[in-house]
């Protein structure tokens, strides 16, 4: 049943929900086209991920000069990177600097959290209601709300009644937190978790790791940019550019095209301390093109890691404890450390292996495990997200027929390209699940996103047309076309985020249909070809 009109003209053509790196991109877009167009967000500062995780040792994985914007030399020429990986607070200031220089803010909404979008059949727009029973009505509704932006907290029993500091690092406090000589807790050894630790073991009076699985982790070899290096790199962003837009990944670091195989042990070995030694993610990206892919090849550079991280760790036991056993090397997403396995050979830093001893509660001084209990003055919880749809079931969005997205997605993401879904008109999810984005450096990904999409609209806008709906067909192939990609890769093997897999989330236990593994190239013909020949797939009138 469908919803009587509200009004003809809703109040603006397009709102953007988010002001992070992607929000930011698609509102400076729309306004070069002219569109009447407004940008929500939840906080109360622009920059998303950039804003909301301000944990220490927040940084770039991607090479600085691989993440910022690309369409604008101006803005590439004036911005200077000061290290091969940015912190957060540089890269936080760099989307300031970038909002600014475009004069962006006063389209930008702060504060404004939206809780609920119902589709208008009739009048062919949105009706959005925000938190604060503010609504407003849109043709289009162009989601940006992050991938990694709806917190878990794990399902333990007692987390209200603990009595000392404790935070998500996703909210981490924006005013200090004093970590010296604190005795503080951890839970969680992801990319986040990898990064907390490394930046805090020598700073905290004592700091207790509680994991569940360890991940493989390698090393970041961060550094500052020279003034000789930063000329180089900004005479060269022509060609990073480029060789970003080649790479299925988005980043500077691609496969290798030789086979495992094929290439002499001596000299494999040679090429592999080379990659453990280089900086960034060539260390997971830059590997042979197999070694991702067949479980073989996978084992032996597994038990090259192993070997490092065994040379790394004093103590073997420990040792063991942080080399994975249940996935192989770089089939969950790989964190990128800057002395992480170093800080267990610090006598502050104390391993607890929740599978050995489990945690049974918080209680109001710290942590009981079905050990013992554990005084602590911080507890920090780097538990992870509910990926990419998790933003998505934060909110009440309800399409053609009352059908709620939450429902359709119920056992996982049905898209077509990522970016639209049958039943949901006028909504495009630039960053949604089972588009290019979400695989990719993050930039390198949504740029293609939001470009492909101002062509979209100002394709509706030439044509006078007000809606745009995906076919239940397109949504089937598409479907489809992620499952046989994703169940060809090592990735559908490891339970993580990339899978949908979430220990703290009821129902995300299996796995989930997320991402889009054909790589950045192949998505970007995709979408051309969808344009080229009349953006078929799509009803649109
Ligand atoms: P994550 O990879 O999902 O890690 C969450 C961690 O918490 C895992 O170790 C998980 O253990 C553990 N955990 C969850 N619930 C638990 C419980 N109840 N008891 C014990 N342990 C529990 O999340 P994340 O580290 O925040 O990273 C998410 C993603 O954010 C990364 O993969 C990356 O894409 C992005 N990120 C990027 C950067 C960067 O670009 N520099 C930095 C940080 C994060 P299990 O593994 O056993 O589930």
């Amino acid at each position: 049943m469908s919803e009587p009109a509200i009004e003809q003209t809703p109040d603006h053509e397009v709102v953007i929900i988010g002001a992070g790196v992607c929000g930011i991109y698609m509102l400076y877009r729309m306004l070069e086209l002219g569109v009447d167009v407004t940008l929500l967000e939840k906080g109360d500062g622009l920059g998303g991920t950039w804003y909301w995780n301000r944990y220490p040792g927040a940084r770039f994985d991607s090479e600085s000069y691989t993440y910022g914007y690309s369409f604008s030399k101006e803005i590439l020429e004036e911005w200077s990177w000061s290290e091969h990986f940015a912190a957060q607070p540089e890269t936080l200031s760099y989307l300031n600097f970038v909002v600014d220089k475009l004069d962006l803010t006063s389209h930008m909404q702060f504060g404004c959290s939206l809780e609920s979008a119902r589709f208008d059949d009739q009048a062919d727009c949105w009706q959005l209601t925000l938190q604060d029973g503010r609504t407003l009505t849109t043709r289009l509704l162009l989601t940006a709300i992050g991938m990694l932006s709806a917190a878990t907290m794990p399902r333990i029993e007692g987390v209200e009644s603990f009595e000392g500091e404790s935070f998500h690092t996703y909210y981490w406090p924006q005013e200090p937190v004093v970590l010296e000589g604190k005795k503080v807790a951890i839970i969680g050894t992801g990319a986040t978790g990898v990064q907390v630790i490394g930046e805090i073991a020598d700073k905290v009076g004592e700091l207790t790791v509680f994991q569940r699985r360890p991940n493989w982790c390698a090393p970041l070899h961060n550094g500052a940019i020279d003034d000789e290096t930063q000329t180089r790199i900004k005479a060269s962003y022509d060609a990073i550019f480029e060789r970003c837009r080649e790479t299925p990944g988005g980043f500077i670091h691609g496969p290798d095209r030789r086979e495992f195989l094929e290439v002499p042990e001596e000299e494999r070995l040679a090429f592999w301390e080379e990659l453990y030694a280089s900086p960034g993610f060539g260390v997971w990206l830059g590997n042979f093109r197999d070694v991702l892919v067949d479980p073989a090849p996978n084992a032996e550079y597994s038990k090259f890691i192993a070997a490092k991280i065994r040379a790394r760790v004093d103590d073997p036991i420990i040792a063991e404890k942080l080399i994975p056993k249940d996935h192989g090397f770089g089939s969950r997403r790989v964190p990128m450390e800057t002395n992480y396995y170093e800080a267990y050979n610090r006598p502050n830093v104390h391993l607890v292996d929740v599978n050995d001893t489990p945690i049974e509660r918080i209680t109001s001084a710290g942590i009981a495990t079905s050990e013992r209990e554990y005084e602590f003055d911080i507890i920090i919880y780097a538990t992870g997200f509910d990926a990419i749809t998790g933003a998505f079931d934060r909110v009440n969005i309800t399409g053609l027929g009352g059908q709620t997205l939450r429902d359709k997605w119920r056992d996982g993401p049905v898209t077509y390209l990522g970016l639209q879904i049958t039943g949901f008109p006028n909504l495009l999810t630039l960053a949604g699940p089972q588009s290019g984005s979400v695989t990719t450096n993050f930039p390198r990904g949504i740029e293609e996103a939001v470009d492909w999409t101002t062509a979209l609209i100002t394709h509706l806008r030439e044509h006078g047309r007000t809606r745009i709906e995906a076919t239940q067909e397109a949504e089937d192939e598409w479907t489809e076309h992620i499952k046989e990609l994703f169940d060809g890769s090592l990735m559908a093997t490891a339970e993580s985020w990339f899978t949908g897999y979430n220990s703290n989330v009821e129902g995300h236990d299996k796995l989930r249909y997320m991402i889009y593994m054909g790589g950045a190239p192949r998505f970007r013909e995709r979408l051309t070809e969808v344009a080229d020949n009349g953006y078929e797939g799509f009803e649109i009138r």
